[in-house]
């Protein structure tokens, strides 16, 4: 009778136990349906999921064969624009398989003269790039105003070579002659926020990327 009940218990534990393991793959579906509702709501405007973490990751893995290959055997001096690189160049950096160096950099923006209009020099980089492969990150590229208006300032220091690297790029927004040898992802023209990205200086610890909804 005993040997009964214990064959019992165990039929019923096993059939307990994949309701369960079921019910708990039915959660995580759910989960995972539910990101693609995703709001947040930045000051005064709302923002709808545009990226998820995944496919972030999913990008700049894809950038960072690129540079694995084109980089092969050199040790390149990667150089984020902060601050919204910052995200970018971490999770960048973990899939390098490169010897490489990092020297992050702030740009500050002047009046320069009539021939060169604003102009950039770059605050914080603390080693010579002379002679050297640099590799620029930037978080988005829009206009292009900002790289156009820094790139003169990489070049004085007469590095070896100079690329640009932008997890995402607005293709039409685009107003300068550049050309960014390494695109995450590219992007309409909306605005977009998350994963290092700001909206009146917030949302940049966002892990996903959020599109604005217009209301
Ligand atoms: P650009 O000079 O190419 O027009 O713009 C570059 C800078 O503008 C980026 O580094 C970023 O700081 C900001 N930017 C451009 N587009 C967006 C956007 O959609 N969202 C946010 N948060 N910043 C942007
Ligand atoms: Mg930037």
């Amino acid at each position: 009778m005993n040997l009964w009940l214990k064959h019992f218990a165990d039929i019923l534990s096993k059939i307990t136990g994949g309701i369960i393991v079921r019910y708990r793959h039915f959660l995580a579906y759910l989960g995972e349906s539910c990101i693609m509702e995703k709001l947040v709501k930045l000051n005064d405007r709302t923002f709808r999921i545009y990226k998820s973490e995944k496919e972030i990751i999913e990008a700049i893995r894809a950038v960072a064969d690129k540079i694995n290959d084109d980089y092969l055997g050199k040790r390149p001096i990667i150089v984020p624009i902060l601050n919204g690189s910052f995200m970018f160049a971490s999770d960048l950096m973990k899939e390098l398989k490169l010897d490489c160096e990092i020297s992050f950099v702030k740009a500050s923006s002047y009046e320069g003269t009539s021939t060169t209009g604003v102009v950039s020099t770059l605050i914080g980089l603390n080693q010579s790039i002379e002679d050297r492969h640099v590799i620029i990150l930037e978080d988005i590229v829009d206009s292009g105003h900002t790289l156009a208006r820094i790139l003169p300032a990489f070049h004085e220091l007469k590095p070896a070579s100079l690329r640009i690297a932008s997890l995402l790029f607005k293709p039409k927004a685009l107003k300068n002659p550049l050309t960014i040898d390494y695109v995450g992802m590219e992007i309409p023209n909306d605005f977009i926020v998350g994963y290092g990205l700001d909206y009146d200086g917030i949302g940049r610890n966002l892990r996903d990327i959020y599109q604005v909804v217009e209301e």
